[in-house]
């Protein structure tokens, strides 16, 4: 299987199933002793200029391409996010009937125009959120193109920012939450309801494969040997 090959409806009939609460909420804990680093906050004055950006890019680059199988791809540019980005995101907030988002709401996101880096983000998690942009970018040059955020385009760029988040021993709490968030629509019976619950849901059914099968399957997921072993 390739990402392509997984619909959104796909991934959460195999996750979102009763019978896995068991198993959500042991991939809960799990994620969880996987926190082990204490929370450092970088303050936003001590973040890489733009030249430092873009050196933490190719350093981060040069391991998820190594990661993912993936030889030749261009670097993609790195900036701060900023009034362009602005304007974009709620375009789209509006276009999806979301509500408008103010300037520090704007996520890090990857775009036609590069990587843009929400200053929040990068005080928290550099490289990881680094590494999670940069592997939409590679799915966008492997041949998904540029998909807004499916479960599986998602569940893939957070197990790439988590293998990097790993490397540089810094906690990453995202896979923690999409557990919680999981568990929590699971307990009530609820569908999957907003853009977020998506990366949720793709976040963690990749954990739970990577748990069985390892980190080789965010290569697979780009070369079309995926399986799923767990949630099949
Ligand atoms: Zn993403």
């Amino acid at each position: 299987m390739h990402l392509n090959d997984i619909s959104d409806e796909d991934l959460e009939d195999r996750l979102m199933d009763e019978r896995n609460l068991n198993l959500i909420c042991e991939s809960w804990r799990q994620a969880h002793r996987r926190l082990l680093h204490p929370d450092v906050i970088v303050p936003v004055e001590e973040l890489p200029d733009r030249v430092g950006l873009k050196a933490v890019l190719g350093e981060v680059k040069e391991k998820v391409d190594s990661f993912l199988g993936v030889s030749e791809i261009k670097p993609p540019c790195v900036y701060y996010s900023g009034i362009l980005d602005f304007i974009c995101e709620n375009l789209i907030s509006i276009c999806n009937d979301l509500k408008w988002k103010s300037a520090d709401e704007i996520p890090s996101h990857y775009s036609p125009f590069g990587i843009g880096i929400s200053k929040k983000e990068a005080c928290i998690n550099l490289p990881g959120t680094i590494a999670h942009e940069y592997a939409h970018h590679v799915q966008s040059t492997s041949g998904v193109g540029l998909v807004r955020g499916t479960a599986c385009t998602e569940g893939h760029a957070y197990g790439v920012g988590m293998y990097i988040s790993d490397y540089y021993s810094i906690s990453d709490k995202s896979i923690w939450f999409s557990f919680h968030r999981i568990h929590g629509l699971l307990k009530q019976h609820k569908k999957a309801n907003n853009p977020g619950d998506c990366h949720c849901m793709g976040a963690a059914a990749f954990y739970i494969e990577e748990m069985e099968q390892g980190r080789q399957i965010y290569r697979q997921l780009l070369d079309g040997t995926f399986e799923f072993k767990v949630l099949k």
